[in-house]
């Protein structure tokens, strides 16, 4: 065990001291504890229902075994314990490949597979060791786990062995990573299936498109802005805003399984990220739709930036990510994007509905929200894994959902404010005596 302990890379070993320092304690300790209290309940081993005690009696029973085959049965023993937490296949077994061969060759050789007698014998094993061999063998069972996730050998695993702060939505049966305290093996699940694909890849992949966006925008020759530098700064504003959302929020999902205080920060960056977008699509909009009336624009600039900032400021609360504030959530930031509805107003009343709608873009503004607000109802309220618990698993659950809604609610204010840069762009710099625009 020492020897294999070694080959692993610095980073790998010095995990593994943070973890075996204290068992019970750290990203594994609490994934270990929570195992050994409820996700064995799950486990099949042989093909046959096991209890916590039979399947830690499981890999005991292996461990204690003196003979060299014990020591290879061993392995597959813990390698059992750590891979039978995978989704049940089609016909509900839970048993990995190598139990199975295991069993294959049982039967050739016409011998019965050890049963309950031997399980027994494994159980009184487990319960006559002392604290300090059961806590060795705790320690051996992490080394071994982080060896597997190091070397991206890790299986998905149903919601109800996660450990409590993984545990975020009920409705989402299978198919969750295990904690995986390794930011390589993070990374490396974003080619992985698993409940979270969905959510990496939609903000992965708009992250990707706002940014080539922006670019185009930045380089645009200056001949198409009548303020090129101001113009280019404050739209600039939104891509910064939506680029920061948008990252932050594929970041969090990639790594929301690393550690509990790892998904703690990059969940405040993730809700930080909301805000930033949302005061990043206030700037470029005020600026050009109250064009000729700057005190309001500055007015209603300070105030999106002052809620914003309490929106930023309530995310770094830790009660704020729980699962029982997800409608809280929800309402912060439908709120914060609702302030917006002030200066609507104020431009449709000076302006009249009709220049609102076609100069003022107040329809795509509108569009906009519709994509926001729907996406956050179908948050809040976990539509539609809600109606199909287990069926969005992995594809169309709430979350991915919302995602999608976020992308699209950005293009589409994207859409609206270079309409309103275009009119601009037309009209020239100048103002009437009258009016916002
Ligand atoms: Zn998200």
């Amino acid at each position: 065990m020492e020897g294999k302990h070694e080959q692993l890379p610095a980073k790998a070993q010095r995990i593994l001291r943070s973890n075996t320092s204290s068992v019970g304690s750290g990203p594994l300790g609490s994934f270990f504890t929570g195992l050994d209290q409820s996700a064995v309940q799950h486990l099949k081993l042989d093909g046959g229902e096991a209890s916590g005690a039979e399947g830690m009696a499981f890999v005991l029973r292996h461990r204690t075994a003196s003979t060299a085959q014990s020591t290879e049965e061993t392995t597959s023993g813990s390698h059992n314990y750590l891979t039978a937490t995978e989704c049940p296949s089609e016909n509900g077994s839970l048993l990995d490949s190598d139990a199975q061969k295991r069993k294959a060759e049982l039967e050739n050789r016409g011998e019965e597979e050890p049963e309950q007698e031997e399980r027994a014998s494994g159980d009184e094993g487990f319960m006559g060791m002392t604290p300090l061999l059961q806590a060795h063998h705790a320690m051996e069972k992490m080394e071994e786990f982080v060896h597997k996730v190091w070397e991206g050998r890790w299986r998905v695993i149903p919601h109800d062995v996660l450990p409590d702060w993984l545990k975020d939505n009920d409705f989402l049966l299978h198919g969750h990573r295990p904690p995986m305290p390794s930011f390589r093996a993070c990374f490396k699940s974003i080619f992985r299936i698993h409940t979270e694909t969905g959510n990496i890849w939609t903000h992965l992949l708009g992250c990707l498109f706002f940014l080539f966006l922006g670019l185009m925008y930045m380089f645009r020759p200056n001949m198409s802005f009548v303020a090129p530098v101001q113009e280019k700064v404050v739209i600039g504003t939104f891509f910064l805003g939506a680029i920061l959302c948008l990252s932050f929020s594929w970041l969090f999902h990639t790594v929301y399984c690393h550690s509990e205080g790892v998904s703690k920060v990059f969940s405040k960056l993730d809700y930080s990220g909301i805000a930033f977008l949302i005061m990043g699509s206030f700037v470029p909009w005020l600026y050009y739709s109250f064009w000729c009336s700057p005190q309001p624009c500055l007015i209603y600039s300070l105030v999106i930036l002052v809620l914003g900032l309490a929106a930023i400021f309530v995310s770094q609360c830790d009660f704020f990510a729980t699962p029982q504030y997800r409608g809280v959530r929800a309402g912060v930031f439908v709120g914060l994007g609702l302030s917006g509805v002030v200066p609507s107003l104020h431009f449709v009343i000076s302006e009249g509905l009709i220049k609102a709608t076609t100069i003022g873009q107040m329809g795509w503004l509108f569009l906009m929200a519709t994509l926001y607000i729907t996406g956050a109802c179908l948050y809040a309220a976990r539509i539609p894994e809600r109606f199909f618990p287990g069926k969005c698993d992995i594809w169309f659950h709430s979350h991915q959902l919302f995602h999608i809604l976020v992308v699209a609610g950005a293009f589409v204010h994207f859409h609206g404010v270079s309409n309103l840069q275009e009119f601009r762009y037309t009209v020239g710099a100048g103002c009437a005596a009258e009016g916002n625009l």
